[in-house]
């Protein structure tokens, strides 16, 4: 007999995530009573994953529960916010109990990786989505926004970039690897994306302006850029690859996947150029792992250049401006 909706969510939702203090009362009744701290600012952020759409239709359940929560962490990570709270509203084709189960451990992993406590959510029946929505705080006034760079600041970005679209790439069998571990590597990095909510947090010391890379860092760091004012210009080798997508791709095609390809969830930041040594010294970087990719400009759009000449880029690769 399949499991009622109320038992299904008993079994897999109740006790899900970080348990939480400011949790007065969670999963069960018509909403769930949360104690926000009243010197802080709450953030809030939703994302919807759309089966086929954001991840492939037979994408492991573990990995499509830590997905629709690490997009979410990513953008309250972006803000600068500690994370607290999710709801998620699930709509399944059927109850398959298996599925679940998995999802709601890649879900719960993450969750307590980041102290966030699943306070409620909703279930329905119909074509396969999730949507989570996240809640966090902030210290009033220091929240990160797109808008707080200006002409001169240094842009950053954390991690690796382009990975995520070559293990996309991957796993819909539009790359094929000889090495199987690179392979497995890349493929998590799509999978099972790291929110940067650690960094994000100390960034707020020193970052202008942040956003967190899902479309791609050339398009993202752009939208960083319009929104402060200004424009950006990018250094094409500053780019941080992995050995992983260089052995995959060679240098030119990994550079192109790192400007275009989207779902690394990484933070792009822009830093005043008389506080970059401050970061550097108090976030030290081969810690923290970020890299200075380029700098915000006075000219509206977003400019990739190598060796300072400036490099035309389309999704066909690299050509010389002209
Ligand atoms: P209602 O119709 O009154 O909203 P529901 O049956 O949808 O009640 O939900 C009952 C309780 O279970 C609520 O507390 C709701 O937040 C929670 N809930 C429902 N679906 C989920 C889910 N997928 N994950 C977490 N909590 C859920
Ligand atoms: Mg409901």
């Amino acid at each position: 007999m399949p499991l009622s909706e109320f038992a299904l969510i008993q079994r897999y939702f109740s006790h899900c995530g970080a348990l939480r203090a400011d949790v007065s009362l969670g999963v069960g009744d018509d909403g769930a009573l949360l104690d926000a701290p009243h010197d802080q600012t709450l953030v809030a952020a939703i994302d919807t994953l759309v089966s086929g759409v954001h991840f492939p239709p037979d994408a492991a359940p573990a990995s499509v529960g830590h997905r629709a929560l690490a997009v979410n962490l990513s953008d309250l990570a972006a803000m600068g916010a500690s994370p607290a709270w999710a709801l998620v509203a699930l709509t399944l084709p059927a109850v398959d109990e298996g599925w679940l189960e998995d999802f709601a451990r890649g879900f719960s992993a993450l969750a307590q990786l980041h102290g966030v406590a699943l306070v409620g959510g909703d279930t329905t029946k119909g074509p396969l989505s999730v949507t989570v929505q996240v809640m966090g705080f902030v210290p009033r006034g220091k929240a990160m926004l797109r808008s707080g760079g200006a002409h001169g600041h240094a842009l950053f970005v954390s991690g690796t970039v382009g990975d995520a679209a070559a293990g996309l790439a991957l796993e819909q069998g539009r790359l094929i690897l000889a090495d199987a571990t690179s392979a497995s590597r890349l493929r998590a990095r799509f999978a099972f994306p790291t929110p940067r909510t650690a960094l994000g947090i100390r960034l707020r010391d020193f970052a202008g302006a942040c956003i967190d890379v899902s479309d791609g860092l050339l398009g993202d760091a752009g939208k960083l850029a319009a929104a402060s004012g200004c424009g950006v210009d990018l250094d094409v080798d500053e780019l941080p690859l992995s050995a992983d997508l260089l052995a995959a791709l060679g240098t030119e095609e990994a550079q192109r996947l790192a400007l275009s390809g989207g779902d690394d969830y990484e933070l792009c930041f822009s830093v005043s150029a008389a506080r970059v040594a401050e970061l550097e010294r108090a976030l030290p970087a081969h810690e923290w792992h970020y890299r200075r990719i380029g700098a915000l400009s006075n000219v509206a759009g977003a400019r990739v250049t190598r060796a300072g000449t400036v490099m035309q880029f389309s999704h066909f690769g690299f050509d010389h401006f002209v």
